[in-house]
């Protein structure tokens, strides 16, 4: 077993804390902490037999022993008490302060988080670790944490075998290299080797039987050396402590394992470490070392001058000593050392008297550890990365991306700040965003574009058949959900315009079929083409999508496939009129006159009002005179004997013409002030306009009615708010 059994009680927690804390007052707090615990905890027993609270003691003392403040002592005392008993937070607060209640709260929330096995697909230990920081506002917690975690690991033998590989595997991948982090090498070592023995005993008993084989002779090398150490420094009257150095397993494993060294190549190195009083000393000692011994070029290493990320200071060298055998040495002075072995704790060593106030000690961390903040910055592996580097990787991984959130099984997803539910749920699966119509957020409902906070735990509601709006493009903020949305918008645009196509060319072969003729011999490209140009269009897709949108008429384009002129063609008529009646104006009030008939009254018909251009027929009333309509009006279907020709007059710029159009859009806001706008773009009045949303199906009906001059102007218009984002159809209406 890699840790000797232990049972603490409550005078342990009391003897270490009095090493460094003398006042009454301090001791008295942590012993209320102490007694409310015992009760809190009192009918609860851990799985080895024992009463519940000397857990409590237990961390109380791995916080002791690192010289934490009592405030954190009586957190460590009552980390578990809103967890596992009735104790609110708001209690807490009011028995033994804000402070203390927050520390237990947020520890509580970390043990919280759910962690799965490695054979899990969701499994993503840096991002666990991203996830504890971030949610450890205050390096106390992540203390208490390590403190908690650490004596569970001691315990571990009375949990199930499945807990044990579960529990070891996440110490291993998330509270170990935390501990690295934090410079807490005493404890991140313990829970290497703890973890190493559940996950991999027979390793674990083959390594530590090597090591024993070895120990003898290592010893005895070591031993000579640092007497010749001793002797040479007592000659310099400088003041040290000289010790050997033995890996712990779990490390000697790593370097085999992931560095590819056999046992001896670990194993040949000796490890030594003196601890002197001043940071001189250390180079002092140093040169010295280096007179008498032949270092190894390219190891000497300045931690000192330049501290590790985790404010680790020590000069590094390796010398060659008596029959060849290498010396790793370490040289550093005592405070150096303490950082060494308990980083972050020991570097804020409590110290009474001065007055202590958490909030500065915290942004004091939080400057010299400028990563813990933004702890995802920093993966294991670049642990000796440069500066610019660290630099980049904290750009890259912690500026752009540093909002935590879960889904409710514990998988953590990272987001940039400002991050929404859209962006969550394109995360998780495309399908996911793309039929998201809700989120939750910590079981509140919550619109799509709620901003996301690390800790929240979120999930989507989803509806099939639903597709992105075009309006989530304004909130985004991860690329990837821009992007697909952008891509669903697109393919659903081609695609209706592939089905409007479809349609249009059934449109124009009913037509054919219609008038007799053979739609085979007309549905040809070529043919197609020559007429483009006399209505506007220039390709295919948009001539017949005008026919599938009624705004070309497909009698006028069989007319001029075909070459069948009416009697009376429009153009003829003005050109007649051009040729023999230049200057003859007919200042009728409809711009529509039927040849031979003059005193007849003429209106326009209200169901599909036709404008200056338009493929018009006129209908004899019983009363009152003739009411003109587009050729293909409903209204007159079968109306034939009744029917007469009429003629658009000479154009005159005055004269305008009402027309209504109907717009179906996806909802978004502002659709109907860019709608109005498209209009007004074109200088057509603005007569009426309407709007209907339509909730299920997320689009909106927009009504209008427009003055324009002519066709061509109508064309345009319509064109223009075809063109506007979120329009999916524009189509003249028929009453
Ligand atoms: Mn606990």
């Amino acid at each position: 077993m890699p840790h000797e059994k232990e049972s603490i009680s409550f005078n342990d927690v009391m003897t270490e804390a009095k090493k460094y804390l003398a006042s009454s007052e301090s001791l008295a707090d942590i012993e209320r902490a102490a007694k409310f615990a015992e009760d809190c905890h009192k009918d609860q027993k851990r799985k080895s037999g024992e009463p519940y609270v000397v857990h409590c003691y237990a961390v109380a003392y791995i916080l002791a022993t690192m010289h934490v403040g009592p405030r954190t002592i009586e957190a460590g005392l009552l980390h578990d008490v809103i967890e596992d008993t009735n104790v609110s937070k708001e209690q807490l607060a009011e028995l033994f302060g804000e402070e203390v209640a927050e520390i237990v709260e947020s520890v509580t929330k970390i043990g919280a988080l759910q962690f799965k096995g490695k054979n899990d697909p969701e499994y993503q230990a840096a991002n666990h670790r991203k996830l504890f920081i971030a949610m450890a506002r205050d390096v106390r917690v992540i203390l208490v944490k390590l403190a908690d975690r650490l004596h569970n690991m001691r315990t571990l033998e009375y949990q199930s075998e499945e807990s044990q590989q579960r529990i070891a595997a996440e110490t291993l991948d998330v509270y170990a290299p935390i501990a690295h982090r934090l410079g807490i090498s005493a404890i991140k070592n313990e829970l290497e080797d703890l973890s190493f023995y559940y996950l991999n005993r027979e390793e674990y008993y083959r390594i530590a039987r090597l090591v024993e084989a070895k120990k003898a002779e290592r010893d005895a090398s070591v031993q000579k050396m640092i007497s010749e150490i001793s002797e040479m420094l007592a000659e310099h009257h400088i003041e040290y402590r000289i010790f050997g150095r033995s890996k712990h397993l779990y490390s000697i494993y790593h370097k085999m394992v992931v560095r590819q060294k056999r046992f001896d190549e670990i194993m040949d190195l000796l490890a030594i470490r003196i601890v002197t009083k001043t940071e001189l000393n250390c180079y002092e000692t140093l040169g010295y070392i280096h007179a008498k011994y032949k270092p190894i070029p390219g190891r000497l290493k300045d931690y000192i001058a330049v501290p590790k990320s985790n404010m680790y200071q020590s000069l590094h060298t390796t010398i060659i000593g008596d029959e060849g055998k290498i010396f790793e040495v370490q040289i550093r002075t005592e405070d150096m050392d303490a950082v060494a072995e308990n980083g972050v704790a020991a570097h804020w060593r409590y110290k009474e008297g001065s007055k202590y106030d958490a909030r500065a000690e915290q942004k004091e961390i939080e400057e010299r550890l400028s990563w813990l903040s933004d702890f995802a910055a920093l993966t294991d592996e670049n642990a000796d990365a440069t500066a610019s580097e660290y630099m980049a990787t904290l750009q890259r991984d912690v500026f752009d991306v540093n909002v935590y959130v879960m889904t409710p099984k514990g998988r953590v997803i990272d987001l940039p700040n400002g991050a929404t539910p859209i962006d969550f749920a394109y995360r998780i699966h495309t399908d996911v965003g793309h039929t998201a119509v809700g989120a939750i957020v910590n079981d509140a409902m919550v619109p799509l574009n709620t901003e996301l906070h690390t800790g929240d735990v979120v999930s989507i509601k989803t509806l099939k058949g639903t597709g992105p709006s075009e309006d989530w493009l304004k909130f985004v903020k991860t690329n990837q959900a821009r992007n697909k949305i952008r891509a669903y918008l697109t393919r659903k645009e081609a695609e209706r315009k592939e089905e409007k196509v479809e349609q249009g060319e059934k449109v124009l072969t009913d037509e054919l079929r219609k008038r007799g003729f053979e739609p085979k011999e007309y549905m040809d490209k070529k043919k197609l083409e020559n007429i483009y140009s006399q209505f506007n269009v220039h390709n295919h897709t948009d001539f017949m999508y005008n026919l599938a949108t009624k705004v070309i008429n497909p009698t006028q384009v069989v007319e001029k496939l075909t070459n069948q002129k009416r009697p009376l063609q429009e153009t003829d008529v003005l050109t007649r009129l051009n040729k023999e009646q230049p200057k003859k104006r007919y200042a009728t009030k409809t711009g529509i006159i039927i040849p031979g008939i003059e005193s007849m009254k003429i209106s326009l018909a209200n169901c599909c009002l036709p404008v200056y251009g338009d493929e018009i027929i006129g209908y004899v009333t019983k009363g009152v005179g003739v009411k003109v309509h587009r050729c293909d009006c409903a209204n007159i279907k079968g109306q034939d004997a009744r029917l007469i020709d009429v003629h658009w007059e000479d154009e005159d710029s005055e004269r305008m013409y009402d027309s209504d159009l109907t717009i179906l859009a996806h909802d978004r806001s502002f659709l109907l002030t860019d709608v109005v706008t498209a209009v007004s773009q074109t200088k057509a009045p603005l007569i009426k306009v309407s709007m209907n949303t339509h909730r299920d199906t997320l689009t909106s009906t927009i009504k209008l009615r427009i003055q324009v001059h002519d066709l061509e102007q109508l064309v345009n218009i319509m064109a223009n708010l075809r063109r506007t984002e979120g329009v999916m159809n524009v189509e003249r209406v028929s009453h």
